[in-house]
């Protein structure tokens, strides 16, 4: 990937997580649409019957007053579908202060080749049209009176954009804020767990498509390829990551993907696979013998299966983060495997893969809130020999957890063949 900045509006396009954004939020549109309706087809979820947004764009408010901000500059294009349903991308949201009086508190600034879709919209959100360079009008709208501490998304926002800005409207104006909106979307509503569900449950039955049809000699990749495809059949607009398919020694490798590799009779294979749906992601790992379990790896799969169920259990609101960790880690450690867990235990997951809040021993812990969806994925990986990873999907509830997946994890589930 290129590292030049480009001049605008190209330069929109290449960051990174935009572009990632705009494929995932292509996805989010029809649901965020269906959800004010109250349609969707959805029985469980009475939190798909309510506009979502607004309640967010309420938080962001309250969290925007913890930190003395008039304003909040939110250009991370999944933040503002987070905040408004629209999901066009090339768009900046500002969160203006509640005024007594005046209805419209949030302006979306966005070019003609949204003029159409933004309508619906109009009637929540200040619709702003711009004729000039998105600095320009972001510039223009904030030398306002009134407007005297704005923050900005410091760790999306591009260091020469806030340069400009500030040169505009005055450094002291210009707040640097981290994670903001992160803290809000670590938590989801009904409609959000939906989703994630929806996706758990496409990548569950590709899986179970794809597995008697795996036989010794094909490769990672084709084994993949296969699972992708599935996935994409059944719903699912992207895989959530590339799919991760590790034969033999390549299942100890952690961020492994797929390759060439062939699978073996009586040896291991790792997938850590996830769909997703409406821009929700899911996430799970299995790992598979076929045919006989090589008597090592049999041996390490019962320690992560323990240690995977002691942290599930442990899960609940009102915990650290780290001390799930712990559980899982104290358990791999006790059995002798310790150094060979080096990384987290798990991590949020929503509209991006990696999402607040992260279980793992290397961050000071957070407390856990109830409507949190996190993976638990202990694993020992043996270089060379061989590696196991069991992977789910959980909400976090007031009074433990709630497992989004439902494929087993037993060793003879796992025996393929
Ligand atoms: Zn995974
Ligand atoms: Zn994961």
């Amino acid at each position: 990937m290129g590292t030049l900045a480009l001049p605008t509006p190209s330069r929109r396009q290449w960051h990174p997580e935009m572009r990632a954004a705009q494929r995932i939020m292509a996805n989010m549109a029809t649901s965020a649409t269906k959800s004010g309706k109250g349609g969707g087809g959805g029985t469980k979820s009475a939190g798909a019957a309510t506009d979502p947004f607004l309640p967010r764009q309420r938080k962001v408010r309250e969290a925007m007053l913890g930190h003395e901000l008039t304003h909040l500059l939110v250009s991370s294009p999944l933040d503002v579908g987070y905040l408004t349903g629209f999901t066009g991308g090339d768009s900046y949201l500002l969160i203006g202060p509640r005024q007594p009086g005046a209805p419209v508190t949030a302006a979306l600034i966005s070019d003609f080749r949204y003029q159409e879709e933004l309508q619906p919209f109009a009637d929540k959100l200040e619709i702003i049209i711009r004729k000039r360079s998105m600095g320009e009008a972001v510039a223009d709208l904030l030398s306002g009176p009134g407007v005297e501490r704005v923050g900005i998304q410091a760790d999306i926002m591009t260091v020469a954009e806030r340069d400009a800005l500030a040169k505009k409207i005055g450094t002291k104006k210009v707040v640097s804020t981290v994670g903001l909106i992160n803290k809000l979307r670590s938590v989801k509503d009904a409609h959000e767990i939906d989703l994630i569900r929806r996706a758990v449950k496409i990548q569950e039955g590709a899986l179970l498509e794809v597995l008697p049809t795996i036989e010794a000699g094909q490769t990672e990749q084709a084994i993949a390829a296969r699972l992708e495809s599935e996935m994409k059949a059944r719903g699912s607009a992207a895989p959530s990551f590339d799919t991760i398919v590790g034969a033999k020694g390549n299942s100890a490798l952690p961020h492994y993907r797929a390759g060439e590799m062939k699978v073996a009779n009586n040896n291991v294979l790792l997938i850590d696979w996830g769909a997703t749906y409406k821009g929700y992601h899911s996430d799970m790992t299995r790992t598979f013998a076929l045919g006989k379990w090589p008597k090592k790896m049999a041996e390490i799969y019962e320690i992560v299966l323990e240690a995977h169920k002691l942290a599930a259990a442990a899960l609940c609101a009102g915990k650290s983060s780290a001390e799930i960790d712990k559980v899982a880690r104290d358990h791999i450690a006790a059995a002798g495997y310790g150094e060979h867990f080096g990384h987290s235990l798990g991590h949020g997951i929503g509209l991006q893969i990696h999402e607040e809040p992260r279980l793992s021993h290397m961050l000071a812990g957070v407390k856990l809130q109830a409507g949190q969806v996190v993976t638990i994925e202990p694993g020992i990986y043996l270089p060379g020999v061989g590696g196991v990873r069991l992977e789910n999907d959980y909400v976090v509830t007031e009074t433990g957890s709630e497992c989004l997946a439902t494929l087993p994890m037993t060793l003879e589930w796992a025996t393929l063949g």
